[in-house]
């Protein structure tokens, strides 16, 4: 059986997916009919406003939240520097303190750097072997002076989902603001706002079946916050810049479909996912799981195998049809080992060697058959010609 001359696998759903086709249709009349800047008064602006407005209500619904709490933005990067240099700024008389984890998104890690750089102080809080943050070391962290937690919701590389409802009221009961980076959980993991302890949460429409460019920030109200994007009036004078009008109604319609049976899209997802783990773990000697056993998103799957490279795993994957990353994508142009990887205690080498598999709406069985027919091939050509695989003969470490 060969993939080759069918479709490619794309089993990268977390760094982008694909936009569905209920949402490029309901995005389609606000690039032409309904053009008009929704900020002015005449009748063109009707139309783009109510799109907007209709939107901030799903993606409100979809939160537990009021509409008046959403605001939207260019994408989860842009709200995770909003939420963090905007609690620091607007709180640094209060104090200048954050608690955050060593396995965030580049966008908040480097966000938190260089708030070091302007007198801010932080703490990486570890995280256990399976990437799990312990909620009792987020309260031993906080100080008189914190005045910021930001734990994501789920883990972008390991698919690790942290215990965000205990966190939050932790945060809560100590008075702190709570933000969570919750890119990957929307649409994967259920989020009531106020059940969780909530105050601030990022997402992009980009992964959850939406267009790239455009997110929201939730903010509960009454949440002291710095605005990050100066200019006009637009998003109630706190995000300036003519509104991404057929993105936002993009979103707004994406996390309608994302949230509307979470728990089946999940079943039909972590049975392909399992499958894929048992196969993966059963035919390639030194290979493991990274992440969590059960605590993990249900389209994830990121391995570890001894002796070879991950980037040369993904041009052999590649070439025969195969869409996948090793570590994240924003750091696929480094040489650095993943962050998230060596956090949960993998040493340099494993970690070097790892591949993550994400599943979704694009995946069916075929393509995990396939997968589980390529990959054993791809791996054991790959020791042949390593410096790193022991002599034949010699047997081989057992593997964790
Ligand atoms: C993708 C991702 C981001 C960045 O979102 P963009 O919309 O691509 O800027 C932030 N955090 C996590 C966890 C992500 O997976």
């Amino acid at each position: 059986m060969s993939n080759q001359d069918q479709r490619p696998v794309y089993m990268d759903h977390a760094a982008t997916t694909f936009t569905k086709p209920e949402v490029l249709a309901a995005m389609e009349p606000y690039f032409s009919r309904y053009f008009g800047n929704p900020s002015s008064l005449y009748r063109f602006a009707g139309e783009p406003r109510k799109g907007v407005e209709a939107a901030r209500g799903q993606v409100a619904a979809a939160l537990g939240a009021t509409p008046g709490e959403i605001y939207f933005c260019a994408g989860g990067s842009e709200a995770d520097n909003w939420a963090i240099k905007g609690v620091a700024l607007a709180n640094h008389k209060r104090g200048d303190h954050i608690v955050t984890t060593a396995i965030e998104h580049h966008a908040v890690l480097h966000t938190c750097e260089w708030l070091e750089k302007q007198g801010f102080s932080v703490t990486y809080l570890p995280v256990d072997k399976f990437g799990r943050v312990d909620p009792g070391e987020v309260e031993e962290a906080i100080t008189g002076r914190t005045i910021l937690v930001s734990v994501m919701a789920a883990n972008n590389e390991i698919g690790t989902v942290q215990p965000i409802a205990r966190i939050g009221k932790i945060a809560r009961d100590r008075g702190v603001l709570f933000h969570t980076d919750a890119v990957q959980a929307v649409g994967a993991v259920p989020i009531d706002v106020d059940a969780m302890g909530i105050d601030l949460l990022s997402l992009s429409a980009h992964k959850f079946y939406g267009p790239k460019g455009i997110g929201a920030l939730y903010v509960r109200r009454g949440s002291r916050l710095e605005n990050l994007v100066h200019g006009g009036g637009q998003e109630r004078g706190r995000r300036a810049g003519t509104e991404n009008v057929p993105g936002i109604v993009g979103l707004g319609r994406a996390i309608e479909l994302a949230t509307a049976d979470i728990e089946g899209h999940n079943r039909r997802l972590a049975a392909m996912r399992d499958r894929l783990i048992r196969g993966v773990l059963d035919a390639i000697p030194d290979s493991r799981l990274n992440g969590h056993p059960t605590e993990r998103l249900a389209n994830n799957a990121n391995f570890s195998f001894r002796y070879v490279e991950g980037e040369s795993i993904l041009l052999m994957l590649d070439a025969r049809g195969i869409a996948a990353s090793t570590g994240s994508a924003c750091s696929s142009a480094s040489l650095e080992p993943s962050h998230v990887l060596l956090a949960t205690g993998l040493p340099h080498e494993e970690a070097h060697g790892s591949l993550r598999l994400t599943l979704g709406d694009a995946n069916s069985e075929e393509d995990v058959d396939y997968v589980l027919e390529v990959l054993p091939d791809v791996i054991g050509r790959l020791r042949q010609i390593s410096p790193l695989t022991p002599p034949a003969g010699k047997k081989v470490q057992e593997a964790e």
